[in-house]
């Protein structure tokens, strides 16, 4: 069984609420239970931390702030193992992802906005008046207040972290609401927040589902100044609907159909190996993962061909999140298996060990569908890559920019003019040229179109998290 799951309030720990089954997705074997936060669960979370801005933490400066988010990094990488086999329990990712990018990635998010609030400065200007002695303008940053953050399962700490760190860093207060389906890590990061002595309230975090239950009425609170959330475009725009009621600001960071463009003057050693890793890492649950792939019709099939082999020999993969997300997942692919080719996967794999009770699917190549299949236009957020050929740039482009997603791309070429024609022309919020996530936290990160409101990143983190104010003293 895994550690219990339990809500972090005003700084005590609490398990009041209904419990439902933490399942293994790697077995389907049910390892421990989720309280489901009730209302007032919910509510005193947004009190506590509402109390909490008006406590010590609200005279913090941004130099002590920066220091409390080392001492958490600090406090997570000293309870790294534990981080880890809780990442992977929740998951079932392998366990060099979690160790070798989750874990090491929520670490360096503290760390970053660290650093980035240590070196910020403020505008200010020296204004002219009639009278000749003029006015000082200086801008005043601050906290947002409560904010609520609410975060997907897919990468649970990174994801979470990446929001929570340029939050505190800010001088606000946080309640946090994960993934119903992956708490563990966040329950972990409480601890270290109280190990690294942030004031009771500062950061919070309820457990349970989003619709009917600890999401919604944390979206819905009125003390609820602000909401940062990752997950589904669907769920945005329930949420954003919800905000809209008291006009709290959003940040949304949301789903994608990300399209990769492959020209036949490319490296296709390195772009059949970029493939692997965009469409099938973490079993294509990434929100960045490459779904669409359009090659350029000389090198289709050896591109193709490649891609198939290399798919086919992939291993040591995790499952899919859930018995219904693995559902989701095999039901697109026997509509692709019916409308078009599978080149490589297309099933269930067999292990013949406690794994085939689990929610496997194996990586998979297509061809041959329409654009408009669902397949091809709706996000599966699983191991599934299609790939369907161009002829010209101008195609390619239109191919990649069709749809209602907007998050990320990856060009493969190796004509220079060409790369910087066309990354910019995608209607992506981000677009890499010769690889795929790589990343520098200092960059805007979001989507345009359905895939995000905002940009995440840092200042942009820092701006969306505070409130710019005008101090004009006239001289
Ligand atoms: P989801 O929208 O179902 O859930 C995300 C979170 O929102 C969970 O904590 C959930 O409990 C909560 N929630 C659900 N309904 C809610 C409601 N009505 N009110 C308040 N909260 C609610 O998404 P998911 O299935 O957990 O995650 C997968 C999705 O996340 C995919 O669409 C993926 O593309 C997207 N994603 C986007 C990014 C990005 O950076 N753009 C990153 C990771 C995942």
């Amino acid at each position: 069984m895994s550690a219990p799951v339990r809500h972090y309030v005003g700084g005590g720990f609490d398990t009041s609420g209904d419990p439902f089954p933490l399942v293994d997705p790697v077995t389907g074997r049910t390892v421990g239970e989720v309280p489901s936060a009730p209302v007032e669960v919910v509510d005193r979370a947004v009190r506590a931390a509402r109390e909490a801005l008006r406590g010590p933490w609200g005279t913090w400066s941004p130099a002590d702030r920066a220091r409390a988010l080392h001492r958490i990094a600090d406090g997570i990488e000293r309870r790294f193992e534990e981080f880890v086999v809780a990442e992977c329990a929740d998951t079932g990712k392998p366990r060099e992802l979690a160790a070798g990018v989750d874990i090491p990635r929520a670490i360096a998010n503290f760390r970053a906005y660290a650093d980035l609030l240590a070196g910020r400065s403020e505008q200010s200007w020296h204004t002219a008046t009639p009278d000749g002695r003029g006015a000082l303008n200086y801008t005043v940053r601050k906290p947002l207040g409560v904010v609520a953050v609410i975060s997907p399962w897919n990468l649970p700490l990174l994801l979470l972290t990446w929001k929570v760190a340029p939050a505190l860093a800010m001088g606000n207060t946080v309640v946090a609401k994960p993934s119903e389906l992956t708490p563990g890590t966040a329950c972990l990061l409480a601890e270290v927040t109280a190990e690294a002595e942030l004031p009771a309230g500062v950061f919070n975090l309820v457990h349970g589902p989003g619709a009917d239950a600890a999401g919604q009425w944390l979206t819905e609170h009125p003390g609820v100044d602000a909401i940062a959330f990752t997950g589904e475009s669907g769920t945005g725009t329930t949420i954003m609907r919800a905000a809209a009621a008291r006009l709290a600001p959003v940040s949304f960071e949301l789903g994608g159909k990300n399209a990769g463009l492959v020209f036949a003057d490319a490296d296709l050693d390195r772009a059949v190996a970029g493939t692997l890793r965009s469409a099938f890492t973490h079993s294509g649950q990434v929100c960045l993962c490459t779904e669409r792939l359009y090659v350029e019709r000389s090198v289709f099939d050896a591109f193709a061909e490649r891609l198939a082999d290399g798919t086919r020999a992939l291993g040591g993969y995790g499952p899919m999140i859930s018995a219904a997300h693995r559902d989701k997942v095999l039901g697109h692919l026997a509509k692709a298996a019916a409308d078009g080719e599978v080149l490589a996967g297309g099933g269930v794999p067999s292990f013949g060990d406690e794994r085939d009770g689990g929610f496997h699917v194996e990586p998979t190549v297509l061809r041959g569908l329409p654009e408009d299949h669902p397949t091809v236009r709706e996000e599966i957020f699983g191991p599934v890559v299609h790939l369907a050929p161009f002829d010209t740039e101008a195609e390619a482009l239109a191919l990649a920019n069709a749809g209602p997603y907007g998050l990320a791309a990856t060009v493969w070429t190796d004509d220079l003019a060409r790369a910087h024609r066309v990354a910019p022309a995608l209607e992506v919020g981000i677009a890499w040229v010769n690889t795929w996530n790589l990343r520098d936290l200092r960059t805007p990160f979001g989507g345009v179109k359905a895939s995000g409101i905002g940009r995440e990143g840092g200042d942009h983190s820092l701006d969306f998290f505070s409130e710019p104010m005008n101090v004009c003293v006239k001289l």
